[in-house]
C-alpha cells in the first residue's frame, strides 16, 4: 500500500505532496499522522489518501504510525477549506493540527487534562426563563436536509450566561453526548463570555491548545468557547454552533485562507448536521434577507432604549453654540450626578465640519441630497453625490457675509467636555490615543472603561462590552456615515447606531444630534422598525440589483 501525505513542514508549491510505501503489517488511514523519512531527517507527515497502486517512481517507506488522526468529518472539512478557497492543502491543515499535537503526536505521547467528561460547568447557575427555552426549542427540530441556519435579532440585550446555558441544556436534552461551540469574535469576549467554559484561541499556549485539542477530540468536552481559530477543532460529536455577535468585523480571517467566519462556520455544521444559531444586534442585509431573523426575534422582558433625535440647526437658531443640545447637556448632568456614565460617540476623527450662517445660523446643503456641505480647502463638497460648490459671497437667506465652517472631532469635544465637567474622568477612545496593540489592549480593559464617567470614542469602542453603569449614550454627529458614497453607506449607519445603542443599559436612553433628523435611518433607529429598515433596504437593493441581487 502507498499513502499521499504532506509533510508538517512547507514543501515547494510545485511539489506539495509526497508518495511512501507502508510496509507490511502496518494500518494507515486517511487522517492520520505519521513519520516519514525526508532527506536525512525523520518527520511528521498527515495521511490525505491511500492507494493500492504502485507510482512510477520510486518511494522511501513510512517509520512509524501514531494513533494521532484528523477525524473523517473535520478531514473533510480541511479538504473543503482547500478546494473553496484555493490554497494548497498545508495551508489548511496546519490550522487544523496544533503544533504541540503533531510534536507530542511523534513522542508517543497524549496530552489530556482528565480522563472523564467535562460536563459544562456555568459557574453560576442561573434559571432559564421558560419563554427562553420555548423560543430556543425552534432551532432544535431534527430535519433531514442536514444543517439548518438561524439569525437571532437581539433587539435588547440577551443575557449571555442564561442564553448559553440555555442552549447546553438544550444540545444535552437532543443528543446527551453532543458537543456545543460558542463562536466570539476576539480572544477578550471568550475570556469575557466563558462563565467557567474551556476557552481555544489562537494565541493560547500551544501546550494548552493541545490538550483542548485531545480533550475535543475525544469528545470529553462537551462545550466549548472561542475564537474562530476553535471552528478547526477536531469535534467528536458537534451538535450545535452560536456564532455570536455575528456582524462583528473580526470574523473574516487576516492571513490566507481568508475565509469568512460565517460561511465557514455554515459549512461546519452541514458536515454535522447540525443547527447553526448567529446571534446579531445589526445583521448585515444579506444575511437579513437570507434567514428572515424577524421570525426569530427574541426580547428580555426589559423595555426598549428610548431615543431622541436632536435637530442641531434649531439648536444653533435657539443662540447655543455647544457642540452639545440643550438637551443633552441637561441629561449628561443628571446622568453624572447620579454617578452613572455616559458615552458619547463620533464616527471619525478629525475633519469633518459644516458651514454656518454666523447670523440665522443656516446650514449650507448640497441641493441634490440635501446633505449638509463639508467645506475643505475653500471648496464646499458634498461627500455623497461628490457636487461642489464655491464658498458662497454670503448667506442667500439674510444676507450676512460672515459663515463659519465648525468642527466635529474628537479632541474639540473633548475640549468642551473638560470645560464644562471639570471633575469628570473623561477616557477617549480613538485612533490617536490607540495607535499600537498594547496601547489599544489598556485602553480597552474593562477596568478603565468601568472606572470612566465620560468616554468619547470612535467607531474602535463598538465591541459589545457590558458597562453597567453606562445609562446614556449620544451619537454627535452621525451625519457623516450617510455621507458616503457607497450603496452600503445607510447599512452601515444603521449598524452603528443601533450596535451603540446596544451597549446602552435598560433604564438608559439614547440620543443623536443630527443636521438631517428627518432622515428615514434616525427615524427607523428612533421608532424601533428594524424590520421596516431590512425590508425598504433588501427592496431598493432588489431594484437596482445591488447585493444579494447581483446578477
Ligand atoms: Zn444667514
Ligand atoms: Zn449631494
Amino acid at each position: 500500500m502507498y499513502v499521499e501525505v504532506i509533510l508538517q513542514r512547507r514543501l515547494p508549491r510545485n511539489f506539495p505532496t509526497l508518495t511512501y510505501e507502508v510496509p507490511k503489517g502496518m494500518k494507515v488511514k486517511q487522517g492520520q499522522i505519521i513519520q516519514v523519512p525526508f532527506g536525512k531527517q525523520e518527520v511528521g507527515a498527515l495521511v490525505l489518501r491511500t492507494s493500492a497502486e504502485k507510482p512510477k517512481f520510486q518511494t522511501k517507506t513510512v517509520s512509524a504510525v501514531t494513533d494521532v488522526f484528523l477525524p473523517p468529518r473535520q478531514f473533510a472539512f480541511a479538504v473543503w477549506m482547500s478546494t473553496h478557497y484555493k490554497v494548497q492543502p498545508h495551508t489548511t491543515f496546519q490550522f487544523f493540527i496544533p503544533k504541540q499535537v503533531w510534536k507530542d503526536a511523534l513522542k508517543g505521547k497524549i496530552r489530556a487534562e482528565s480522563e472523564t467528561a467535562q460536563e459544562p460547568e456555568f459557574s453560576q447557575k442561573k434559571a432559564i426563563p421558560k419563554a427562553l427555552a420555548d423560543f430556543l426549542s425552534k432551532f432544535f427540530i431534527h430535519t433531514d436536509s442536514g444543517s439548518t441556519v438561524h439569525t437571532i435579532f437581539e433587539q435588547t440585550r440577551i443575557d449571555r450566561e442564561k442564553f448559553y446555558s440555555a442552549i447546553v441544556q438544550r444540545t444535552q436534552h437532543m443528543e446527551p453526548e453532543g458537543q456545543v461551540l460558542f463562536l466570539v469574535p476576539e480572544k477578550f469576549h471568550a475570556e469575557y463570555l466563558s462563565f467557567g467554559l474551556p476557552v481555544f484561541h489562537g494565541t493560547l499556549a500551544e501546550t494548552k491548545k493541545a490538550t483542548l485539542w485531545h480533550g475535543v477530540a475525544a469528545g470529553k468536552i462537551r462545550a466549548l468557547i472561542g475564537t474562530r481559530a476553535a471552528l478547526l477543532l477536531p469535534f467528536k460529536k458537534l451538535s450545535c454552533i452560536v456564532l455570536d455577535f455575528a456582524e462583528h468585523e473580526s470574523y473574516t480571517e487576516q492571513r490566507s485562507p481568508y475565509y469568512k467566519t460565517q460561511e465557514i462556520a455554515e459549512q461546519l455544521a452541514q458536515q454535522y448536521g447540525c443547527p447553526l444559531i448567529s446571534l446579531s444586534s445589526a445583521p448585515n442585509v444579506e444575511s437579513w434577507h437570507r434567514s428572515h431573523p424577524s421570525q426569530f426575534t427574541w426580547q428580555e422582558p426589559a423595555a426598549k432604549i428610548p431615543t431622541t433625535i436632536i435637530d442641531m440647526e434649531q439648536e444653533r437658531k435657539k443662540g447655543n453654540r455647544s457642540l452639545f443640545s440643550e438637551y443633552l447637556l441637561a441629561e449628561m448632568n443628571k446622568r453624572f450626578i447620579q454617578d452613572e456614565q455616559i458615552l458619547l460617540v463620533m464616527n471619525r476623527v478629525g475633519s469633518a465640519n459644516a458651514l454656518f450662517c454666523t447670523d440665522c445660523n443656516s446650514v449650507f446643503r448640497c441641493a441634490t441630497c440635501l446633505m449638509p456641505f463639508g467645506l475643505r480647502a475653500g471648496v464646499l463638497r458634498c461627500d455623497r453625490c461628490r457636487r461642489t460648490a464655491q464658498m458662497p459671497e454670503g448667506c442667500p437667506g439674510c444676507g450676512n457675509v460672515e459663515l463659519k465652517a465648525l468642527g466635529f472631532g474628537t479632541e474639540k469635544i473633548e475640549a468642551e467636555l473638560t470645560q464644562r465637567f471639570a471633575k469628570a474622568r473623561i477616557l477617549r477612545l480613538d485612533r490617536d490615543t490607540m495607535q499600537g496593540a498594547s496601547a489599544r489592549r489598556q485602553a480597552l480593559s474593562q477596568k478603565k472603561l468601568e472606572a470612566a464617567d465620560i468616554i468619547v470614542a470612535t467607531q474602535v469602542i463598538h465591541k459589545p462590552l457590558v458597562l453597567k453603569r453606562l445609562t446614556l449614550g449620544a451619537a454627535l454627529y452621525p451625519d457623516q456615515l450617510l455621507q458616503f458614497p457607497d450603496f452600503r453607506a445607510s447599512e452601515r449607519a444603521f449598524q452603528f447606531l443601533t450596535r451603540v445603542r446596544h451597549l446602552i443599559s435598560n433604564n438608559g436612553e439614547f440620543i443623536i444630534q443630527s443636521l438631517m433628523p428627518d432622515h428615514e435611518i434616525y427615524q427607523k433607529i428612533a421608532l424601533n422598525t428594524a424590520e421596516e429598515f431590512y425590508e425598504s433596504e433588501i427592496e431598493a437593493r432588489r431594484m437596482l440589483s445591488l447585493p444579494p441581487f447581483q446578477k
